[in-house]
């Protein structure tokens, strides 16, 4: 009888929408949640189990006994239908996590599907606001200590302060100018976020994090539904799904690749790869990343006449072909993502970009669009 549940589990999740992972859309799911009726990928089973039994019961596909109870629950259920109920009001600014995202958001979309039930119940969505008071813990610009700072957003500025009963803001900033980041392989911190914006013609970052990961994805989402009013206050004819795309960068992706020059002859050296939205202080090279339609590609492997290495890409720009390569398969797939996100980027919503024009000129040296690619020789932040 159990034989005949595996099958039956087995060619349930073949079936279209099963087939990827319920939450962050993996394909191949191992496991499921049998109450909710999910299949779902390693990861975001192990989020599962810490939500407890009583919210999501996890199990195997194959290594776990499943009974026919269980088996039909699932049945009757299944990722799509799942979708509908769980994910049936998501907000415009919300972002929802893909595999490979930081783990926080993976953590707390699946918290705010399931156990604070927000996509279903809107009420509970405490990030559509138009402001918001706190204190987040912020990093000393010298040391790497951390300090408990007050922080508020109002009027489209997000201020900060470094007593309570401060009069006057430490900073403050508009929130058109900030880009927030979730970085937590960056600070080190699980629930770290990078604020950064230009502050007399140079880029300032401040990195915060929060005990609770809740709280950081609170302001990370709150600072996002924000933007977007207010970007669609200025650019009336745009959908709020095309300016999505314009809350938040985060190009914050790091790690050993080996570059090699333009000559044949020319070694593999190992660098630490920084891609940042915005330039951070002394790399040692930087690549400038332009838009795909002025001669700027990626691609798998090498040019003709250059040495071929393992899980090499070149990066093509007008002035010259940088050749990479990085250390496994997946890890070529993500850099290469990550680049070709910032190429297709256009700077603006492209049916409104005629009649941004205008306001594109007087903001052009303060647009962030334009990402960096930088290198060292070690890494460091
Ligand atoms: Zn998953």
């Amino acid at each position: 009888m159990s034989d005949t549940n595996s099958r039956k589990i087995s060619e349930l999740v073949k079936k279209d929408g099963n087939n990827t992972c319920a939450d962050c859309g993996l394909p191949n799911p191992e496991w499921a949640s049998y109450n909710i009726g999910i299949f779902i990928c390693t990861t975001c089973a192990a989020w599962h189990r810490s939500l407890g039994s009583h919210i999501s019961k996890v199990k195997s596909l194959r290594l776990d006994k499943w009974d026919d109870e269980q088996v039909q629950m699932i049945e009757t259920v299944g990722n799509v239908k799942a979708k509908e109920k769980y994910e049936k009001h998501i907000p415009p600014c919300y972002r929802v996590p893909q595999a490979g995202d930081p783990p926080v958001l993976l953590e707390q979309w699946i918290r705010a599907k399931y156990e604070r039930q927000e996509f279903i119940f809107v009420e509970k969505q405490t990030y559509i606001c138009n402001s918001m008071e706190g204190t987040l813990m912020k990093k000393a610009r010298a040391e790497k200590k951390y300090f408990p700072r007050k922080f508020v957003i109002a009027d489209n500025t997000l201020k900060y302060y470094v007593k309570e009963n401060a009069k006057e803001p430490k900073a403050t900033v508009q929130l058109s100018e900030l880009n927030v980041c979730l970085a937590p392989s960056k600070m080190n911190q699980d629930n770290g976020l990078q604020l950064s914006f230009m502050t007399d013609g140079s880029t300032r970052h401040i990195y915060v994090h929060h005990e609770s990961s809740e709280t950081i994805i609170l302001w990370y989402a709150a600072i996002r539904n924000i933007k977007l009013n207010w970007l669609m206050v200025a650019y009336p004819n745009a959908s709020a799904e095309e300016l999505v795309p314009y809350l938040t960068t985060d190009f914050v992706i790091e790690g050993w690749l080996s570059k090699t020059g333009p000559n044949e002859r020319d070694a593999y050296r190992r660098r630490w790869f920084i891609l940042d939205d915005l330039k951070d202080a002394y790399p040692r090279g930087e690549i400038f990343l332009g838009y795909k339609d002025n001669n700027y590609n990626i691609k798998e492997g090498v040019p003709r006449g250059c040495k071929d290495h393992d899980f090499s890409f070149s990066l093509i720009t007008p002035d010259r072909t940088y050749v990479m390569s990085a250390p496994t398969s997946d890890e070529r797939m993500r850099w290469m993502a990550a680049i070709r996100t910032v190429l297709e980027r256009p700077l603006r919503p492209q049916d409104n970009q005629s009649k941004m024009a205008l306001a594109s000129k007087r903001k052009s040296s303060r647009n962030s669009r334009q990402s960096w690619f930088s290198f060292n020789k070690d890494q460091h932040v």
